[in-house]
């Protein structure tokens, strides 16, 4: 499978983080919880250099509970707070306040100690596109008051969300940019959704999901469409388009429609809680 990218777009985000990230004390970084490594670009650990650190295993309410916990115990180990979110629904937003205050102690202890008091900590959401950093800004936002006007030194048009008297959040996210140079990677990022349909072939990409199926959840895509799903993945997508009537010009089976349906199944949940990797088998 061949992947393209857009280093413009990228040059351009990027350049735009390197500013902004200059005015914040705290990094939040998303993740998408089915794939909290693949989902996550290395370069932010440059980037956040000398920051305070927080990652959000974001869309939890799509992964498995087990796995979930078991990457916040993988991100602690390496020396970061983390903490799993459900952004749509606000799952576990009631805390993400507490948890800022949590992650920036060192700083507010550091001001305390040069009599600084009572300056807030400022945070930037970062992440790759499609985890979910505008939905968690709004879901945040929504629970906090109205935003801040714009600061002196401020590039205009950047607004501040106050999230309470100590913390105040950058309206808008950092983008940052797949590293789906690996093709397993880029797959994973493609299974979610993360990478655009038309690039890629579906079939291929369906027959790709459907082994990992069969190697990490034997008995999902069975007991969903009602079929035998072991054997040949291109077999397995017959079947479903079978059992599915994905049919066209009359009596053919229409594989590629199957194979759209399968995805986004998968991507909305309908395939139940699932996770694509595994911290303990990287
Ligand atoms: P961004 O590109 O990182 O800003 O991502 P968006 O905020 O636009 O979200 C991408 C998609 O993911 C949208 O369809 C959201 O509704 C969905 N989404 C975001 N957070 C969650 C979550 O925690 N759970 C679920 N199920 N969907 C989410």
């Amino acid at each position: 499978m061949h992947f393209q990218w857009y280093p413009g777009h990228m040059t351009k985000a990027r350049r735009m983080m390197q500013e902004n990230i200059k005015l914040i004390d705290l990094v939040i970084e998303l993740v998408d919880a089915r794939i909290p490594l693949s989902s996550r670009n290395p370069d932010i650990d440059e980037l956040g250099r000398q920051k305070s650190r927080l990652i959000l295993l974001n869309k939890a309410d799509l992964a498995e509970n087990k796995w979930n916990d078991a990457w916040i115990e993988y991100f602690k180990d390496k020396g970061y707070l983390a903490v799993k979110v459900n952004s749509k629904k606000g799952g576990g937003i009631k805390n993400i306040q507490s948890v800022i205050q949590e992650a920036c102690k060192e700083k507010i202890e550091r001001d305390r100690k040069r009599g600084i008091l009572n300056r807030p900590v400022r945070a930037m959401v970062v992440g790759i596109p499609n985890v979910g950093k505008s939905t968690f800004i709004n879901t945040l936002a929504g629970k906090a008051c109205a935003k801040t006007g714009n600061k002196p030194g401020v590039t205009k048009g950047k607004q501040w969300i106050r999230l309470n008297k100590g913390v105040e959040l950058l309206d808008t996210p950092g983008i940052l940019w797949p590293k789906f140079e690996d093709q397993q990677v880029g797959m994973k990022l493609a299974f979610i959704g993360s990478i655009k349909d038309e690039i890629l072939n579906t079939e291929e990409l369906a027959a790709e999901f459907l082994k990992l199926m069969q190697q990490h959840y034997p008995g999902i895509i069975a007991g969903k469409y009602n079929i035998e799903e072991t054997g040949d993945v291109y077999e397995v997508l017959n079947r479903i388009a079978e059992s599915r009537h994905c049919i066209v010009r009359g009596n053919e089976l229409d594989v590629e429609k199957a194979a759209a349906l399968l995805m986004d199944d998968f991507r909305s949940g309908r395939l139940g809680e699932l996770t694509l990797e595994y911290p303990d088998r990287i």
